[in-house]
């Protein structure tokens, strides 16, 4: 790659480009981006040879051979420009391993800024925190606008949960219609793009935990409607599926069964609401780092992920702690002396696979029928788990979807298009055309022929603004245009 504007060159990995383009055009948010194929996200062909003009952060003419004057020239030399992706499932409020190692807050905060550079080092400029602590979310919204790098930053705020239900972490729970108004204003006044609603009574076979009543789940339906806020809802199994569908989900935030599969008329009725759906293999193949700790070697892994947390996820006992806490969760009413030992023999490499096929079966299926799927990585589910990375999760999210079956483009679709429809931000973001923000990504292999080519990216832009990871990693906070 090549640039025109300034002075200092350096050579990497056979590209041309120069370090200080960024802070030129952090003040200028202006860019042209030349010689790019192009994936527009729009579903055509890719393009090759095409010129991309940036203005105040927002697209100002595509085309093939643009020039413009004084605006720093970002030659990509034929590799391939996207739009910046999306997972539609974060928790941004928990850091892998954290309670393994039980980190500070202080420390907990400093990791959390390093994963905000991570999804953006990864390509992922646009992420939905689906269930976050009210306090975090605040202070990452405020860290965000005093210019730290990140992406978009989109939450759902904490999630409806009952009394004595999951998830069991501290948040308000609901047992009245006023609990219900109470939690709504929170809310509003976070600034939300819709809410989460839990309805999990369990892991296992068994029924564990109590879901919200109907008296409740009718309130934040109505409450929802009359605030005009969509209702996302973790949920894994046809029963609670179809209590979301009578609440009139907009979204499901997980694929699930990842035992079981869903029948033939309730994967047309999901169909038919309209509800979108995330796919989170993730929440099953993270784990399988304990078995495949060469994953860690991953050059972009070794780039993003906090070098403490790759750490954790190195040390077995990490692994096999994970694992029995999952056995208590699933059977809670086991001595804890027997999770260890259970956790051996339930949590194997192969028992993951199996589980990872089966909820990819089931998405497939929802897929074929119609369904909007969009990634969601569900990366910092637990703080128990010291894999679930913030960040390159994501781009392992999108090749998993591939492995379920879906042809790339449309995987990108998921990644890109799709979830900006779910987000209501169609006109912003998801693809790349005139007077929509220029969050895109710069990668060098083709994706369509390897998604693991995601992790050849050269370049991250946003709003204008084109760093590459190792930039977003390290370099110093820039000025929003
Ligand atoms: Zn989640």
């Amino acid at each position: 790659m090549r640039t025109r504007c300034c002075a200092i060159l350096v050579t990497c990995c056979g590209l041309i480009a120069t370090v200080a383009l960024a802070a030129s055009q952090a003040r200028a948010a202006a860019l042209l981006i030349q010689n790019a194929r192009l994936i527009d996200g729009t579903g055509a062909a890719p393009h090759p040879g095409t010129s991309i003009l940036v203005r105040d952060g927002r697209i100002a003419a595509i085309g093939d051979d643009l020039a413009a004057q004084d605006v720093p020239v970002l030659d990509v030399q034929g590799a391939t420009v996207l739009p910046g992706l999306i997972d539609s499932h974060i928790h941004l409020g928990v850091v892998p391993g954290s309670a393994l190692r039980r980190d500070t807050p202080e420390v907990e905060r400093t990791l959390r800024r390093r994963h905000l550079r991570a999804y953006l080092a990864c390509g992922v400029t646009t992420v939905l925190d689906t269930h976050v602590d009210l306090a975090v979310a605040r202070e990452i919204k405020a860290w965000l606008a005093a210019g730290e790098p990140g992406p978009r930053y989109l939450t759902l705020g904490p999630g409806f949960v009952p009394p004595d239900g999951y998830p069991a972490d501290g948040t308000p729970s609901m047992a009245t219609p006023e609990d219900v108004a109470a939690h709504f204003a929170q809310l509003a006044e976070l600034g939300v793009v819709g809410v989460k609603v839990f309805l999990e009574p369990g892991f296992g076979m068994r029924r564990v935990w109590p879901t919200l009543s109907a008296e409740v789940r009718a309130a934040i339906a109505r409450e929802a409607a009359d605030r005009r806020l969509p209702i996302y809802v973790h949920a894994q199994r046809e029963e609670e599926m179809n209590l979301a569908l009578a609440m009139g989900v907009h979204a499901f935030v997980h694929g699930g069964f990842y035992d079981g599969s869903p029948s033939d008329g309730f994967v047309q009725r999901v169909a038919a609401s309209g509800a979108y759906l995330g796919s989170t293999f993730a929440v099953v193949d993270a784990q399988s780092i304990e078995f495949h700790p060469e994953r860690l070697e991953d050059a972009l892994v070794r780039r993003t992920v906090p070098a403490v947390e790759i750490a954790t996820a190195r040390d077995p006992a990490a692994g096999r702690a994970l694992a029995a806490a999952q056995i208590g969760m699933v059977e809670p009413w086991l001595p804890n002396v027997l999770h260890g030992l259970l956790a051996r023999w339930f949590v194997s490499d192969a028992s993951l696979e199996a589980r990872l096929a089966s909820s990819q079966r089931a998405v497939r299926r929802f897929w074929e029928a119609g369904v909007p799927i969009v990634v969601g990585s569900d990366s910092g589910n637990w703080p128990i788990d010291p894999y679930h990375f913030h960040g390159v999760t994501t781009l392992r999210e999108l090749e998993l979807l591939r492995d379920a079956g879906m042809p790339p483009m449309e995987v990108l679709d998921a990644a890109t298009r799709v979830p900006a429809r779910m987000l209501d931000l169609s006109d912003e973001i998801g693809t790349v055309e005139l007077g929509k923000r220029a969050d895109l990504i710069v990668v060098r292999g083709d994706p369509l022929s390897d998604l693991r080519a995601l992790r050849t990216i050269a370049w991250t832009i946003q709003g204008g603004v084109a760093r590459t990871p190792e930039e977003w990693m390290d370099g110093e906070p820039v000025t929003r245009p």
